[in-house]
Order: structure tokens, then C-alpha cells, then sequence
């Protein structure tokens, strides 16, 4: 069977285009601003970025044609996003940072017309903004989803919905919420989610606190979102009732590739500058570079992210031929974030005392990916669902061939 690897001829070209947009125009404000979005001028730099990547015909890679987008496939997507991710603030320009990027590409797949017009058009445009409010804090839901202890009980025409999230990536300054809250059973039982669209300005939403995470890079934060008697109509459920853990699926298969694709980008950023640096720098009679423990440290970096990018493809191309692809995500997703995570670490180290100092971009390179080896499902959740996979199979056969 033949392989094809290569990108077609337009997404080379969209992805070489993103590298000269991000290199020349997205780069010396991430400098600028150490990373921090809010810093830079959160919202408002956020529209500023958009437009400058509308005029260089970047913008908006994954969202359908219809709604002014490349209309990029999962694997399409791939090279262009890690080309974006090159920059922390590179996905924002694009409009392909979290969460909006997975909420266009839920909406996309499940929003009814009336829905697509009202909260995926502007969103893919880029006019507003979005969140996605699942986690809880204990005993609510988590690594947990079935723990699920926001409600949504039957009112007047719509759903009465109470409950409280935390981490929602976007809350702050977001144009629309999507939350998933239970409609049917108990926490700790499988199934009874359902999925509500609402705009953040409807009574009964309000966004708390900013969780002092380590990260810096999203607009709006990560903060804790309060539902307090907020009433719905039966136009805001998303799909269909109770079908909500199936339609997080949706999402997080894909979104969790989108992730893998944006901080290989970052990773690659800091092997760049490492591998810069140790080629320059002079110690013992030779360039840093040309010592064999320093050149481990590249050769395991260029494994890493080689070993990243073909898992990657793997999952990609699963996603593309729509089959659910649950263990090549969540093999993929667990290898990437601990190996982007050691590559930047591995970069640090290569640049001595400048790798921790602000003058190099490792420091907080560092800072921005810790967190992905616990959002999108933490290391240890893919773990145990991949074995659990892999010994249910073996139970499977061994009772058949009994
Ligand atoms: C920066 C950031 C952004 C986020 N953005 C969003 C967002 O936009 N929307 C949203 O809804 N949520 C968001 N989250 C929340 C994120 O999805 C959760 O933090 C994640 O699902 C883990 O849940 P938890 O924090 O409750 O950890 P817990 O469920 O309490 O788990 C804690 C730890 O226990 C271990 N563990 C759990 N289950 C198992 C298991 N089965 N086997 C072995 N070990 C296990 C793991 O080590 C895990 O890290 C975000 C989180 C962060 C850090």
C-alpha cells in the first residue's frame, strides 16, 4: 500500500506562508511580551493579530470554506499548525488556539443551521470568542467526566441549569459558553449528559475568578464559571439530549491532535534555539555542540520530535477516515506531551543559566506546555484506557477461544 507523507501542493504552500507570517510579524511580539497575551493587550491585540493574518491569507486553516476558512482536513491541518504553534501567540492569530479551535470543529459536525449561524459563523470569523465548561471542582467532574454534577433540570420551554466549573480556558471576555451539564441520572453513572449553547451575557452566567495557572498565553484565562439559575431554550441544546459525552468525543479526539500539532511547534522553537546556541557557544577546547553528552541531548530532541510528529500522522489520518481513532489520540497525545515537555527541558539545560533567564524563550516555553500532560486527559486517564483497551481485547479472546 502506498504511503503518501507529503502535504498537497496548497497546504505546503499555506504552511510555508504561516512559517513567514509567524517568523515575521507574530515572533517579535511574543518577544515583546514574554509570552504574556494579556500583557500584550488580550482582546484587543487578539483582533489586531487576526487581522494581520487575514491580510497574509493565514487565517482560520480549519474552519469550513463556508464560513471563510481553509476548510483543512486533520491531517491537512498538521503541518500548518505546528508551524503556527512555532509562536505562543501564533495559534491566536490563526484563530486555531483552545478552545475555540475545537469548538468550530464541534459546531461544525453537530450544531443545527440555526446554531451554525448564530454562534459558529462568528466564531470562525473570528468576532468572537468561546469556552468550553466541563471540569468541576471535587466532587464534580474531572479525569472523571461521569462525575459530572452541574444540572440542567426541565423548565418553562428550555432547561434550568446550576452548577459551578473551574479551568475554563476563554471564560473571561468569551461571546458564548458550551456546558455540559447533566440532564438525566446521577454522578458517578455513565451517560445523561447533554450539551447547552449559551451566550455569556445571559443571566444566570458569571465568570469568577482567573485560576493562577502557570501558562500565560490564552486570552481570557483559565477561571471559575458560576450557573446560577441560568434558563435556556430547547433551540440551546446542542444535538441532542443526553448524548453529550458522545459529542465531547467529537471534540476531543481532534482537539487533543490540534494540541500535539501546536506544541511541537513550541518544542521545535526551543530545539532551534538550543541547537543555535551549543553550535556558538565555546567550553573545553570545542563548541558546546561537539560534546558528546550535549549532542545526546540533541540526537533524543530529534527523536522526540520525529517519534511526535509520526504518532501524529497516525491519529490524523485514522480521524480522516472518520473512524473514532481512541487509542492512536490517546497514544499519541500521552508520548507528546511528556516529549515536548522533555525537549524544551533538554533545551534549557543545553543553554546553561540563559535557559532559565528571560533573555531566551525557554523558560517560558517551559511554563506554557507543563500543563498539556493534564489537560485533554492526564498521562496516567490515556494509560489506563489504553491497557484497559488492550486487556479487555485479550479477556475477548481468550473467552472465545474457550
Ligand atoms: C491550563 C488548563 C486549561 C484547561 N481548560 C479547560 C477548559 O477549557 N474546559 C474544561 O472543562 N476544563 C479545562 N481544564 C481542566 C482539565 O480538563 C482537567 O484539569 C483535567 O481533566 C483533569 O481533571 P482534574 O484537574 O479534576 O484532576 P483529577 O481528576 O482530580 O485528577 C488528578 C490526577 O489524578 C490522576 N488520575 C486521575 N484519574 C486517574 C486514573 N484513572 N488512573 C491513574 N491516575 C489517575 C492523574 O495523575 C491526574 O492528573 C483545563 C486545565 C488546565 C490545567
Amino acid at each position: 500500500m502506498a504511503i503518501e507523507l507529503s502535504p498537497p501542493p496548497e497546504v505546503h504552500e499555506l504552511a510555508e506562508r504561516t512559517r513567514t507570517f509567524i517568523r515575521d510579524r507574530v515572533l517579535p511580539l511574543e518577544d515583546a511580551h514574554d509570552g504574556d497575551i494579556t500583557a500584550a493587550g488580550g482582546d484587543t491585540f487578539r483582533v489586531d493579530l487576526q487581522q494581520a493574518a487575514r491580510e497574509a491569507g493565514v487565517f482560520a486553516p480549519h474552519a469550513p470554506v463556508e464560513y471563510g476558512g481553509h476548510g483543512l482536513g486533520m491531517s491537512d491541518r498538521a503541518p500548518v499548525f505546528e508551524e503556527a504553534g512555532y509562536s505562543l501567540f501564533g495559534p491566536t492569530a490563526l484563530n486555531i488556539a483552545a478552545p475555540d479551535e475545537g469548538n468550530v470543529h464541534m459546531l461544525a459536525h453537530i450544531a443545527n443551521p440555526e446554531q451554525k449561524q448564530q454562534y459558529l459563523a462568528p466564531l470562525a470569523r473570528g468576532e468572537v470568542r468561546s469556552a468550553f465548561a466541563m471540569t468541576e471542582p471535587a466532587p464534580g467532574a474531572g479525569s472523571d467526566p461521569s462525575a459530572l454534577a452541574t444540572r440542567a433540570v426541565r423548565a418553562d420551554g428550555g432547561w434550568r441549569i446550576n452548577g459551578r466549573k473551574w479551568f475554563i480556558t476563554g471564560a473571561d471576555g468569551a461571546g458564548f459558553f458550551i456546558i455540559m451539564a447533566r440532564t438525566s441520572g446521577e454522578p458517578g453513572q455513565r451517560g445523561g449528559a447533554t450539551m447547552f449553547l449559551a451566550p455569556a451575557d445571559s443571566a444566570g452566567i458569571r465568570v469568577g475568578r482567573h485560576l493562577d495557572t502557570l501558562d500565560r498565553s490564552m486570552v481570557g484565562g483559565h477561571c471559575e464559571v458560576f450557573f446560577e439559575d441560568l434558563l435556556v431554550s430547547d433551540a440551546a441544546v446542542l444535538g441532542e439530549v443526553d448524548r453529550g459525552f458522545e459529542y465531547a468525543q467529537v471534540r476531543l479526539g481532534p482537539a487533543r491532535m490540534t494540541h500535539v500539532m501546536r506544541w511541537l511547534g513550541a518544542a521545535r522553537r526551543g530545539h532551534d534555539v538550543a541547537v543555535a546556541h551549543v553550535a556558538r557557544r565555546e567550553g573545553f577546547g570545542s563548541r558546546l555542540g561537539d560534546l558528546g553528552m550535549v549532542q545526546k541531548m540533541i540526537a533524543d530532541n530529534e527523536i522526540d520530535i520525529a517519534a511526535t510528529r509520526a504518532l501524529l500522522t497516525r491519529a490524523c489520518w485514522e480521524l480522516d477516515r472518520g473512524e473514532p481513532a481512541a487509542d492512536a489520540t490517546s497514544i499519541a497525545k500521552t508520548f507528546a506531551a511528556e516529549a515536548i515537555f522533555r525537549i524544551i527541558d533538554r533545551s534549557m539545560q543545553m543553554c546553561g543559566g540563559l535557559g532559565v533567564s528571560g533573555d531566551l524563550p525557554l523558560a517560558r516555553l517551559s511554563r506554557e506546555v507543563r500543563p498539556f500532560r493534564i489537560y485533554d486527559g492526564p498521562s496516567e486517564v490515556h494509560r489506563w484506557a489504553i491497557a484497559k483497551r488492550a486487556v479487555g481485547a485479550a479477556k475477548r479472546a481468550l473467552r472465545d477461544a474457550e
